[in-house]
Formats: structure tokens, C-alpha cells, sequence
């Protein structure tokens, strides 16, 4: 190791030592609102992501016994922390245990190590974490077209008004909020507005942009463009599809941390960059040994690789034609981080799919933003690639790969997966009574029931016309027939409006567990013959079927 990188990893763990403090406060913080009505899905992911970043740096830096204590305890809040609280009786002592355990080594290490007193007073001013902030959204209102306030409302967006771009300026927007832009061309009446705006976007990372323009033209595309638009949308349109798309982009650009795998055999290189890219919110898996490069992808689903050039057993180069074989890898971006110039070879490398070179040595901060760049566009173009687009639900073909992935997993580790096909019950004669598009609505309106009530880690697709797929790992089946009967009975109590007549509507569901299916297709052959039963007895019902066809 060079002195240079070794005087960086020494520097990386007294600040690391030092942010211990404040990071026990943000977790104690976030665990006091478990049982309280501020605990939501949000609150319970970033909380993870807490322990699991702790998980992944204590390590990095020596404390082996804290990474253990965290792995174990993300592993019990993965399993058993829900957006309604924890549902193990483990859950307390194991929480008084782990903070314990990081209040010991910040202790231990703080005492040799907290020297500085710059960092010190960095502690003390503990800012609230992002996430207890409240979403407000902004538009310059020049044009509101057949768009109303409150419809915004009714999915929680507050919109705040600005008649020009100083006053948005003066507001400050920040990250994770929505600029909507009304009629680009009269904005531009104020002077260098496009020039403004697109800066803001740039400065503050994490804004979004967004254009509504009254008609489609290149021009008032070329203007958002200009403008830092992140999309241009034009009427007609309805709310629903414009709020799917602000979900989207704040979706991508906001709280899930990108995951990236960094391959490496260089134990120094691979320490410095997992931990600039984590101080960067960023979660970071390593490989060390090649041959764990699949079940790792499968594991970690990464929406990056950071690969080093040589390696002493297989190339940089031939693990990337590797990767690319497998159609399931093939758009994950792979970056190269190499000292590697010769043009030559990063043409071959270029020709088998590889997307980028870093150059060694790279500051931190190019690190970062290279890093982060890809990964937002490749988490954009997953979304459309593996999404049902009405719904918002993975597609056909990704649910039934990850039927596959997550069996295998489940396999792995000895666990019980379950899975759901639902169908809704007599949805032609929804659609030849009240219309097509009211049909759509009901769709959404139940795949937004499943988002708002299952859980992260449950896989979610749209199976087909209106029947859904649900792939709910690690749980044992009867919690499914539960979990599902209270959607079933909230779903048929909902009433759908069409024009001035009202309606409701039921669904079917079949339920499997792992136990008992040697595979996918006999997953699925198993589902589809429990969800037949509760059609043929009547619908509006969830059938189990717990033992071997
Ligand atoms: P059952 O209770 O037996 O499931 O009766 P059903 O009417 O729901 O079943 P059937 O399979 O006869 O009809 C399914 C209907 O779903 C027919 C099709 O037009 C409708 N459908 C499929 N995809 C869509 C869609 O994307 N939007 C709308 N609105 N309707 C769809
Ligand atoms: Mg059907
Ligand atoms: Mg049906």
C-alpha cells in the first residue's frame, strides 16, 4: 500500500470513529418512533440502512465485532421490523444490545482517536436526517390547464406557488423535491431563467425537473432541455400518470441507496473506495474471489460493478464477457477502475459490453459522482425494462426470474418462501360495465393497495391481464393467507366510481409455500389449481394449499 493511501485510510477512520456518536443518536432517534405513529415504510428502510451501512464500514476499518453485531441485528429487522413496528419479542433486547455495542467502541476508539475538535463540534450540531423532512413540491404557476391543486393533494404532494424564478430561488429547494414547470415558454420571458433553473438542478443534487407543456414540440423540448429538464410531459394527460412519473424520478433520485459491487483483489483500494462510497449513502458489496460473482449479483442485485483491471487468477476482461453472457446481467453497468490506457485494449473491452474507464488514481469526489451518474441512469432504465407500466408492478417475465432466484435463495438458506396468484373476480364484466379505463383504475387502485400494505422485501408483479403474482420471502404461508385475507376484505370494501354510478369489486387468491414445490413452474402449477378452488367456491376468498399436489 502507498503511504498517500494509507495517510487517506488513516484520515477515513478518525472521521469514521469520529461520526460514530452521531450515528448512535440518528439510530436512537429513529428507534424511539418504532411503536409511535411517525414509524412508516420509509422510516423502517432508512433505519436498516443505517445498521446495514454500519454492517459494511465497522469492518472496513478493524471493528469486526461491531460488523457482526450489526449483520445480525439488519438481519432480524429485515425479517421481523415492519412499517407497524416490530413483530419479534427479540427485537428490544437485540436493538439495547447493538447500540450497547457501538457506544463501547466509539468509547474505546474515541478515546485514542477523537483529536480533533473540528469533528467534535461536527457532532454536536447533529442535523435531523433527511428523511423527517415533509416532501413540498414547487411549480411556477403560469399554467395550470385542467390540473388542480387538491388532486395533488390526494397523493401527498403539497404544491407550493412561485410566479417567477427568483421567488422559487428564494425558497430554496433541495433535494428530493419536484420543480414543475408550467409553459416553459413564458417563463422564459424572465431573464436567463433556463440558465438559473438548470443550475439549481445542478448545484443541489437530487432536484428534479419537470416540464408541462400544452403541446408537444421540439422546440419546447429543446427549452426544458435547456432548462435541466428531467422530463417533459404533454397534454392530454391525467394526474394519475403524471404522479407515477413524480414517483418515479423521486424514486430514482431519492431514498433507496444505490448498490454497488466492487471486484477487487487489492484489500487497501477496495477498503478506501467501499468507504468513499458509503459516506456517500451508497451500499457496497466486495469480491474478493471471483467465483462468487454470480450468487453475489443474484444476492445484491448491484446496479453497478466497479471492477479492477488485473487480477492474479482471471482478468478484469474475462469476468466482464462472463457477466455479459448471462442475460439477466447484461445491462448492469461495468466500470473499469484501472490504470489501464492502452487504447487497444479498452476498444476490446468496449466491444463486449464494458461501459467505462476510471483512471487510477481517482479523487474521491470523481469517484462519487462517475459512480452515481451510471447508477441513477441504470436504475432509470430498469424500472421501464422490468415494470409493468399501467401498474407500476414488475412485469411477467421478472416476477417469474425472481421466482427462480428467490427459490434458489430460500433454498440456500434453509428458509420457506410463498407465493400468491391473485385474480379478480368477474373483471370482464367490470370493463363491459363501466369501461375499460375504469377497468384500469381498478387495477391500479389494487397494485397501489399491495405497495401500501405488503412489504419492501416482497416481490410484486402484474401476472398477467388482472391477475397478480406475489412472491413473499422468508415467510411461512398461513402469515401470507393472513396478511392477504385483510387486503382481500379492504379491497372489496373500496368503492370505485365510474362517471356517477358507483361499484366495488373482490379477489381470488391461490397461496404456496416452498415447502412442498420442487420448482417454479411447480410454484406456479400448484397457485394457479389453490386459486381455481376459490374461484369455484365462491370468489372473494384465499385459498392455502399446504401439502404436495
Ligand atoms: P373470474 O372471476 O372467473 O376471474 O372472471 P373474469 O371476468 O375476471 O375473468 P376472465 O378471464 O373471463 O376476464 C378477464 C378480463 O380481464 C378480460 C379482459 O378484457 C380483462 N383485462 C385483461 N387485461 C386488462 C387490462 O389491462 N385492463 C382492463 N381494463 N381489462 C383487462
Ligand atoms: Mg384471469
Ligand atoms: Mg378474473
Amino acid at each position: 500500500m502507498t503511504d498517500s493511501l494509507k495517510l487517506k485510510l488513516e484520515k477515513l477512520r478518525t472521521r469514521y470513529v469520529s461520526s460514530l456518536p452521531g450515528k448512535i443518536r440518528k439510530i436512537s432517534i429513529l428507534a424511539k418512533q418504532i411503536r409511535t405513529k411517525k414509524w412508516t415504510v420509509k422510516k423502517r428502510n432508512s433505519f436498516i440502512n443505517l445498521i446495514h451501512r454500519m454492517a459494511g464500514s465497522g469492518e472496513t476499518f478493524g471493528e469486526k465485532e461491531l460488523s457482526e453485531a450489526a449483520s445480525k441485528f439488519e438481519r432480524l429487522c429485515r425479517e421481523t421490523l415492519t412499517d407497524n413496528g416490530p413483530v419479534s419479542p427479540l427485537f428490544e433486547n437485540e436493538l439495547q444490545y447493538f447500540l450497547k455495542k457501538m457506544k463501547e467502541i466509539a468509547f474505546r476508539a474515541g478515546n485514542k482517536e477523537c483529536r480533533d475538535p473540528g469533528e467534535e463540534t461536527k457532532e454536536q450540531t447533529f442535523t435531523p436526517d433527511p428523511i423527517e423532512e415533509k416532501q413540498v413540491y414547487f411549480f411556477l404557476e403560469k399554467k395550470i390547464g385542467s390540473l388542480r391543486e387538491d388532486q395533488f393533494k390526494h397523493y401527498g404532494y403539497t404544491l407550493m406557488k412561485c410566479s417567477c424564478i427568483s421567488e422559487l430561488l428564494n425558497n430554496k429547494p433541495t433535494a428530493h423535491q419536484i420543480i414543475l414547470i408550467f409553459d416553459i415558454q413564458t417563463l422564459q420571458k424572465e431573464q436567463d431563467s433556463l440558465q438559473r433553473i438548470a443550475k439549481l438542478s445542478q448545484d443541489e443534487k437530487g432536484i428534479n425537473i419537470v416540464v408541462i407543456s400544452d403541446d408537444d414540440t421540439l422546440n419546447k423540448r429543446l427549452l426544458a432541455a435547456r432548462g435541466g429538464a428531467d422530463i417533459f410531459i404533454a397534454f392530454p394527460f391525467d394526474v394519475p400518470s403524471l404522479i407515477n412519473k413524480l414517483n418515479l424520478i423521486s424514486q430514482n433520485k431519492g431514498s433507496d441507496p444505490y448498490h454497488i459491487l466492487i471486484v477487487d483483489d487489492d484489500v487497501e483500494y477496495v477498503a478506501w473506495c467501499s468507504y468513499t462510497l458509503q459516506q456517500e449513502g451508497m451500499i457496497t458489496s466486495v469480491i474478493s474471489k471471483p467465483e462468487t460473482v454470480f450468487s453475489q449479483l443474484i444476492e445484491t442485485r448491484p446496479e453497478l460493478i466497479l471492477m479492477d483491471w488485473h487480477m492474479p487468477e482471471y482478468s478484469g476482461f474475462d469476468l466482464a464477457c462472463v457477466i455479459r453472457q448471462q442475460e439477466s446481467f447484461i445491462s448492469i453497468p461495468i466500470v473499469f477502475l484501472t490504470s489501464e490506457s492502452d487504447p487497444k485494449k479498452r476498444m476490446k473491452a468496449m466491444r463486449i459490453g464494458v461501459d467505462d474507464f476510471l483512471l487510477k488514481p481517482i479523487s474521491s469526489e470523481y469517484l462519487v459522482e462517475a459512480v452515481k451518474i451510471r447508477a441513477e441512469r441504470y436504475r432509470t432504465l430498469r424500472f421501464y425494462m422490468e415494470r409493468d407500466s399501467l401498474t407500476g408492478l414488475y412485469n411477467h417475465s421478472k416476477i417469474i426470474e425472481f421466482l427462480s432466484t428467490e427459490l434458489s435463495r430460500a433454498k440456500r438458506h434453509k428458509t420457506t418462501l410463498s407465493f400468491a396468484m391473485i385474480d379478480i373476480d368477474f373483471f370482464k364484466l367490470v370493463n363491459d360495465t363501466y369501461g375499460h379505463l375504469n377497468g384500469d383504475k381498478v387495477l391500479k387502485d389494487l397494485a397501489n393497495l399491495f405497495k401500501e400494505r405488503l412489504r419492501k422485501d416482497d416481490l410484486m408483479g402484474r401476472y398477467g391481464g388482472e391477475e397478480f403474482a406475489i412472491i413473499f420471502p422468508n415467510t411461512e404461508a398461513h402469515a401470507v393467507v393472513n396478511v392477504l385475507d385483510e387486503i382481500r376484505k379492504s379491497f372489496a370494501h373500496i368503492i370505485h366510481q365510474a362517471d356517477k354510478r358507483s361499484f366495488s369489486v373482490t379477489f381470488s387468491a391461490g397461496v404456496v409455500a416452498s415447502t412442498y414445490c420442487k420448482d417454479a413452474q411447480t410454484i406456479i402449477q400448484t397457485s394457479d389449481i389453490a386459486l381455481y378452488k376459490a374461484k369455484s367456491r365462491g370468489r372473494n376468498k384465499i385459498i392455502l394449499l399446504d401439502s404436495p399436489l
